[in-house]
């Protein structure tokens, strides 16, 4: 893909193993989501990248952070982000939570129960609160469709008691999970907005702003078959748009648009410099000889997704066939730590030997707060930030 243009560069010149952010490519991906969808804010949900200088880096061009807890919130601020770009996003805190993130200057809350709002009331007062709808999920490799929002019914609920107990009650938001593979769900999430939007103005609360969170996709990623995902972006901005135009109409109030990507930010201009551990063939129990690739990084150090999505690999040392079908894992002794049992082999150079180099394309997102701390003694890997012309901006060695 073009833009592993300067990814590749940065990867060809790493000797050891490594993650690589490329910040112009995020600071685009940025600017390319904003010329589709004119208008919105965003704040980039920072677990998916909380690399000092992607915080930076967005935060020169105008976002604001999606933070789920105080240490986040405090990262985000020393990065530049100022407090009134910053909104706690997590339905879940304590007490102590919520007084540390009011300490630190945050006033926009996301809640989804009547117990939360009466402990916003009491440690975050006068706070705007948005509620945050459940979604099913559907369409997403991540649904995060349980533990997060409230229904169209308890939502006025609790919006109402938030406005009873003093707080400001300001907006809705939605997240229709993770890796979103379909337009239909942003379609039945905005559906579900322009509902509670005028159930709640029918009571009097009138909304400030709608927050479509995040699931926006990475477009590089493969399936557990390693086949192409290739998401519907177009249709979902298309989607999205007409969605905001109605929401705008119902509401009984002006509305501002937020947006909280994070995965899209950021998976594909993220790629890992990794290692050959071992190729090796091992007759299994079914009797089937297979062919297993193990890399020097897995599950715990850069691609906690592994069971759920493939990456695009490659071996500069081996730009040519014969390839072997294989399983490829991490190198930890754990079972998890491979591609998907029921997935696809990847067809792998048959002469990849130890310490050979590999390449991991789209791997930006969710890479590193995933990491152990050096499960089986592998540590994380050493970050590096580029700049187009490969120029280092900061990391760790
Ligand atoms: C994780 C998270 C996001 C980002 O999700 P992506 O699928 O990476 O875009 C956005 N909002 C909230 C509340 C989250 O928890």
């Amino acid at each position: 893909m073009r833009h592993t243009t300067t990814l590749r560069a940065a990867l060809a010149a790493s000797t050891h193993d490594r993650i690589v952010y490329d910040l112009d490519g995020i600071e685009g991906q940025y600017a390319a989501l904003l010329r589709e969808l004119p208008g919105v804010s965003v704040r980039f949900a920072m677990k998916a990248c909380p690399v000092d200088e992607v915080l930076a880096a967005l935060a020169r061009v105008g976002a604001g952070c999606d933070a789920a807890s105080p240490h986040e919130i405090a990262q985000a601020l020393r990065a530049g982000v100022p407090a009134g770009r910053i909104h706690y996003g997590n339905t879940v805190k304590s007490d102590r939570n919520i007084a540390e993130a009011y300490r630190l200057g945050v006033r926009d809350f996301a809640t989804d129960s009547l117990a939360d709002v009466a402990a916003l009331a009491v440690h975050a007062p006068g706070a705007r609160v948005f509620c945050r709808l459940a979604t099913s999920g559907e369409g997403a490799l991540w649904g995060l469709s349980r533990k997060f929002g409230c229904s169209p019914e308890d939502a006025v609920l609790v919006l109402e008691a938030a406005r009873a107990a003093g707080l400001t009650p300001s907006g809705l938001s939605v997240h229709v999970g993770s890796q979103q593979m379909t337009s239909e769900a942003w379609q039945r999430a905005l559906d579900e907005l322009a509902a509670v939007t005028e159930a709640l103005n029918r009571r009097g609360i009138l909304l400030d702003h709608v927050n479509l969170g995040g699931g926006l996709p990475a477009l590089g990623v493969l399936d557990k078959r390693g086949r192409p995902l290739d998401p519907p972006l177009d249709k979902m901005f298309a989607v999205l748009r007409a969605g905001m135009q109605r929401l705008r109409e119902v509401s009984a109030s002006p509305l501002d648009f937020l947006l909280e990507p994070g995965r899209h930010l950021v998976a594909d201009h993220g790629a890992i410099r990794a290692h050959v551990s071992r190729l090796s063939a091992r007759r299994q129990l079914s009797g089937e000889r297979q062919h297993w690739l193990y890399l020097s990084c897995g599950k715990f150090n850069g691609l906690y997704e592994m069971d759920e999505l493939q990456y695009r690999l490659e071996f500069p040392t081996h730009p040519d066939p014969p390839y072997v079908p294989a399983v490829v894992a991490g190198p930890t002794c754990d079972s998890d730590d491979a591609y998907a049992d029921e997935g696809g082999l990847v067809p792998v150079p048959a002469a990849a030997a130890s310490g050979d180099p590999v390449w991991i394309f789209s791997c930006g997102a969710y890479a590193t707060a995933y990491t152990t701390q050096g499960f089986n003694g592998f540590q994380p890997l050493p970050y590096t930030c580029i700049r187009g012309g490969g120029l280092s901006t900061g990391g760790t060695e």
